[in-house]
């Protein structure tokens, strides 16, 4: 038997050590991508390892109607860290689910059934955050979808206010699209949609899972807006590598929500390797090390290739360079020939979701290699 959905990478990996991974040969790669966000605080950070290992030996999994420490703690964590005074929380184990949840709480929620979204936006790919998708390529031969699913373009916020009307459940919105290109609307956006949802009855959905946890350089990416959603989703790098969703709700929605769940939600494992994730996360200062990194690696491309990329977006460590060539033969040569993993957004645009433990000599190692590759003066 073979795996088939991915298509395979030349490099076998084996090792992982804070921004580095390591193949099979123990060659050495700086790691840009983290696998998609999936390890803000670096590879097998000692503090989440040492957690994690411990919890296994105690207790792996009790299901969500017992209480557990862990997973206690995790709540108050999360109630802690979530923006405003969103207090309740529904743990499930992925992006895409953590989204699900928050279309089924919103339509129960508000008796309604339409959801607004947006134009070039990612929710992932079971079928309700399938249905909130806008790529074709996502969708095509899936169909049909989910009903009640209206699509406006991303940033405009008149679009968006003209959308909300008195049937709508929810407005499902990424802060910066991810997937779509690293789009980053005016902080004016977050706070109409946050207008035109209130007077609507409707509920804010955010998705910062690629957002979320300090990669933009605040903790969550509405921070930048002073914005509070009704519903906010995380997932990716909460758990440093650990499968983990989460649905944050305020209150008006948790109390309203209807009859979900599922059998795995926040077991004892996944719930330590969460809350060691965050300890790291403030104990290192990771929040302002985003955003200063970030800053640096952006001043830093511009210096180097302003001229000959099209364009350099993003905030804090969520970084695209708009390329002027196809993104994937330039992610297979900063690879092959520069020991260096990213990713892609789209066919031309190079994409950044470092571990937010990233510093300035990393900085300069990908900058001087991608120089080389924008430049073609690289040998591969
Ligand atoms: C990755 C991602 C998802 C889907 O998460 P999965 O864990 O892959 O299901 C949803 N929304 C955004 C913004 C994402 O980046």
């Amino acid at each position: 038997m073979s795996g088939f959905v991915f298509s395979e990478k030349p490099i076998q990996i084996e090792r992982g050590e804070g921004v580095f991974v390591f193949d099979s040969s123990n060659e050495k790669y700086l790691d840009l991508g983290a696998s998609y966000a999936c390890v803000p605080v670096g590879h097998s950070h000692p503090g989440v390892v040492f957690e994690v290992t411990d919890q296994l030996s105690d207790l792996t999994y009790v299901q969500g109607s017992y209480p557990v420490s862990s997973r206690t703690a995790l709540y108050e964590r999360l109630g802690e860290v979530a923006p405003g005074s969103i207090g309740k929380v529904w743990l499930c184990n992925s992006g895409t689910e953590a989204n699900e949840a928050a279309i089924k709480f919103a339509r129960h929620a508000t008796g309604r059934t339409k959801i607004v979204s947006t134009m070039m936006g990612f929710h992932g790919r079971t079928y309700g955050s399938l249905s909130a998708t806008w790529k074709d390529e996502y969708r095509e031969g899936y169909e049909p979808l989910v009903d009640g699913f209206e699509f406006v373009p991303y940033g405009d916020s008149e679009a968006i206010v003209d959308a909300v009307d008195d049937e709508t459940a929810a407005v499902i919105v990424e802060p910066i699209q991810g997937e779509g290109g690293i789009n980053a609307p005016s902080d004016e956006y977050l706070a109409a949609i946050r207008e035109c949802t209130t007077d609507a009855g409707a509920a804010m959905i955010v998705d910062e899972i690629q957002t979320g946890l300090g990669r933009t350089g605040e903790f969550w990416a509405v921070d930048h807006a002073d914005v509070v959603p009704d519903i906010v989703t995380v997932a990716k790098g909460i758990a440093n590598g650990l499968p983990l969703g989460a649905t944050l709700c305020r209150d008006w929605i948790a109390s309203d929500a209807g009859n979900h769940g599922g059998t795995f939600s926040g077991g004892p494992l996944v719930s330590r390797a969460a809350l060691a994730t965050l300890d790291v996360i403030e104990s290192e200062e990771l929040v302002t090390n985003a955003q200063q990194t970030g800053a640096y690696l952006i001043d830093s491309i511009n210096a180097a290739v302003g001229d000959s990329v099209r364009d350099v977006r993003g905030l804090g460590l969520m970084i695209g360079i708009q390329v002027p060539r196809g993104a994937n033969s330039m992610l297979r040569e900063l690879a092959i020939s520069h020991n260096i993993l990213a990713l892609p957004a789209g066919r031309t645009v190079v994409r950044l979701l470092p571990p937010l433990i990233l510093d300035e000599t990393h900085v300069d190692q990908f900058v001087t290699a991608f120089e080389a590759v924008v430049n073609g003066s690289s040998d591969a």
